[in-house]
């Protein structure tokens, strides 16, 4: 009978300890720097936006102070990840909100501004496109890149990730005024507290 009731109180203990210690209320944020590797994206006078990917997304993960959200980079590092690799790895974190970060080019140097893509799937709808919709006029408030839109596209990745996901243009690289903001420390600073804000 003693053993038994110390039995019962170990056990207890190891799952009082288990759920003190395990984040259940913690929400995931995945965040998929877009390209890496082979594949450097969108690349115009020396600027690749791999690099530019790949820097905001470190800066999201490391001026995180939300104890309530945990930051998971989808790559870490200058690494190649085909989009079959990157669904399959975010539907096996099962993440609460998925961010991918691009920037756009247009043969045109015109276009400017920072604009998201989500699934027109209904199943997250309404929450991808509030987070989108947050997180771009956060990011035109500073006056820094203008305020584009969130549009639905059909690209493999949204209509794979069988979560709430947005795609972020943030900005374009093909634009000079857009470049020589979204190429500096400051601006993908910026643009990483912004983000961050959002969630
Ligand atoms: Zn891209």
């Amino acid at each position: 009978m003693r053993t038994k009731i110390k039995v019962l109180a170990v056990f207890c203990l190891a799952i009082f300890g288990f759920m003190a210690f395990k984040p259940l209320d913690k929400k995931m944020v995945i965040i998929d720097a877009g390209h890496g590797g082979y594949d450097v994206g969108a690349d115009i006078k020396g600027f690749e936006e791999k690099a530019i990917t790949e820097s905001v997304a470190s800066k999201i993960k490391e001026l995180n102070k939300n104890e309530n959200v945990v930051i998971v980079l989808l790559r870490d590092g200058d690494t190649s990840m085909d989009l079959k690799e990157r669904v399959f790895r975010i539907n096996n974190l099962k993440p609460d909100l998925v961010i991918s970060l691009h920037v756009s080019s247009t043969a045109n140097e015109k276009p400017n501004g920072v604009g998201a893509y989500i699934s027109s799937k209904k199943k997250f709808y309404d929450h991808s496109k509030e987070i989108a919709e947050n997180i771009i006029n956060k990011i035109a408030a500073t006056g820094n890149l203008s305020k584009r839109y969130v549009s639905e596209a059909p690209f493999y990745i949204l209509k794979n990730a069988d979560f709430p996901m947005v795609h972020l243009e943030m900005g374009f690289l093909s634009n000079e005024k857009d470049r020589s903001y979204i190429t500096t420390e400051k601006g993908q600073t910026e643009i990483a507290e912004k983000i961050l804000e959002s969630l």
